[in-house]
């Protein structure tokens, strides 16, 4: 600064004004190197603390959530080691269904949790075929419907007749998790929609339902890794907030957006769009049934 008002002055020999405006442009040049050292510093710093908050949240789900149904699941063979000879059928029936949904839980939580941990290292791209909707529907209402039985819910479709350009893997895993959420969410005689729009640039998907809701704090931790919104259903579920997560990293990845609307008590609803590609490569293949593994449910 003070250079810069000498050089304003008229009286400097013209040598020492060269020397002076020369010394004066390598500092700015440093001063730019620096600021942009600086800036690269600082990204780096938000990439690892984001890669630190992703480890924390991965050893938390391990810690934390796994623990839950794989300590359900090794106290009902213990009883079953033990009283196996004392043991009514039902009895059996009812030990047999709940280590049934213990390891049910697991392995969609496991899931979830390879399928997070993969995108997050960069090595899912998605496979772009040729989807119908309403055959992706179809898969994650059958998934459901015993979950959505047991909690008295009912489960439609509505305009989903219509094809849409992605991978359908990861297609099928959003649908599954935001059905899952509905479900969880929901309370006896709630409905459940999964509707379509589509516009000429993109698709756009929603699960709605008449649930208990969101209140806007939730709503606004949504989608993201250093929040903690979340809840255990309406049954009890156990959430681990990594579904979401995964949504996001999905659409992402296809270049749409997803959100959530909800109103306390009145139910949510999540939208999220995949773009029409602008001309259908010609690697696109055609699929008439979705190529998915299916998945066991919550
Ligand atoms: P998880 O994988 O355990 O299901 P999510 O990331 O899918 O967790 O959801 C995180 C949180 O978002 C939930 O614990 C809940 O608080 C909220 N949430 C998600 N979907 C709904 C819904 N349909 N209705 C009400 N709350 C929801």
């Amino acid at each position: 600064m003070k250079l810069k008002k000498i050089l304003e002055r008229t009286d400097i020999p013209e040598n020492l004004r060269t020397e002076l405006e020369k010394f004066n442009s390598e500092n700015e040049k440093k001063i730019a190197e620096l600021k942009e050292a600086n800036e690269k510093a600082l990204a780096e710093v938000a990439i690892l603390k984001n890669q630190n908050s992703e480890k924390d949240k991965f050893f938390s789900i391990i810690a934390h959530d796994l623990r839950g149904p794989l300590g359900n699941f090794s106290e009902l063979c213990g009883l079953l080691m033990e009283d196996l000879q004392v043991m009514s059928i039902k009895d059996l029936q009812e030990a047999a269904s709940a280590m049934h949904l213990s390891a049910k839980k697991l392995y969609q939580l496991l899931e979830n949790l390879l399928i997070w941990s993969k995108a997050r290292m960069g090595s899912t791209k998605p496979v772009v075929t040729s989807m119908d909707l309403d055959l992706v529907v179809n898969g994650v209402e059958y998934l459901y419907h015993e979950a959505a039985e047991i909690k008295g819910l009912l489960v439609n479709k509505q305009d989903c007749n219509i094809t849409v350009e992605c991978d359908g893997y990861m297609l099928e895993t959003i649908l599954r998790n935001l059905v899952g959420n509905a479900i969880k969410y929901c309370m006896k005689g709630d409905r459940i929609i999964v509707s379509a729009k589509q516009s000429q640039h993109e698709v756009e998907i929603c699960v709605a339902d008449t649930g208990i809701g969101m209140t806007p704090e939730i709503i606004a931790g949504l989608f993201r890794l250093d929040s903690n919104v979340q809840r255990p259903g309406t049954a009890g579920e156990p959430s681990t907030g990594l579904g979401l997560l995964l949504c996001k990293e999905f659409v992402d990845l296809h270049g749409g957006k997803i959100w959530a609307q909800s109103n306390k008590g009145f139910g949510s609803s999540f939208y999220f769009t995949i773009p029409i590609p602008i001309s259908t490569p010609a690697s696109v293949e055609k699929s008439t049934a979705s190529s998915f593994q299916p998945a066991s449910s919550n």
